[in-house]
């Protein structure tokens, strides 16, 4: 049984997920924490709860979802995982944060690459990777089958889709990611984005104005 937190850190309001499980183990998804004071704060949940953290994964690289990955890869001995499209992206996130006025202290050590066949094994659970490019070239959701949730990052929103006006974005395979990875999953299945508020498949097909 997984369990999920969220937090939203930095100005760009990122939400930060753990996602645990009733034995302690923990994935830690799009470390977005900026200052010091959020950096503590996911620090000290984690060790408040004595999770004991497994993966670090992100969603895509771009720089609001990275802001926490150095810190998180060296205080907990992790490697990124991340798709092999998002390497150039995290490359460029630090020249985006100085043109943002938002600088950082980029993660630049080793990378784990997943894709589509790839399995995120959380003791007895697992997440599927879905491959949602659009947003940004190497975008993936991570998808609990079995509960019937995913950690999507900025994908699908409440009532919005993710932004493809930026490097290597697109708008018309953001739409057919949507349609195809994630439309074709049960309605009731709970949407965790990289912004804003928690929603369902079923609600962004009734009321998204992007389909509509
Ligand atoms: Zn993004
Ligand atoms: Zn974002």
């Amino acid at each position: 049984m997984l369990f999920v937190k969220q937090f939203t850190f930095s100005p760009i309001q990122e939400n930060t997920y753990i996602v645990y499980n009733d034995k302690g183990s923990c994935c830690i998804i799009d470390p977005g924490c900026y200052s010091l004071i959020e950096r503590n704060q996911l620090k000290g949940y984690i060790l408040s709860s004595g999770l004991a953290p497994k993966y670090l994964l992100n969603t895509h690289c771009h720089l609001d979802h990275v802001f926490g990955n150095k810190f998180i890869a060296e205080t907990f001995d992790l490697i990124p995982h991340i798709h092999p499209e998002e390497e150039q992206m995290l490359m460029l996130a630090p020249l985006s944060g100085t043109r943002w006025g938002l600088p950082f202290d980029n993660y630049e050590g080793k990378l784990v690459f997943i894709n589509k066949h790839s399995v995120i094994e959380l003791d007895d659970d697992r997440f599927e990777i879905l491959e949602t490019p659009g947003h940004s070239p190497g975008s993936i959701c991570f998808y609990c089958r079995e509960q019937g949730f995913m950690i999507s990052g900025d994908v699908l929103f409440e009532d919005s889709i993710g932004r493809t006006d930026l490097p290597m974005g697109d708008h018309a395979t953001l739409l057919r990611s949507i349609q195809t990875q994630l439309f074709t999953k049960p309605d009731e299945t709970i949407i965790h984005p990289g912004h804003g508020r928690s929603t369902t498949i079923g609600r962004e097909k009734q009321f998204n104005p992007f389909f509509n």
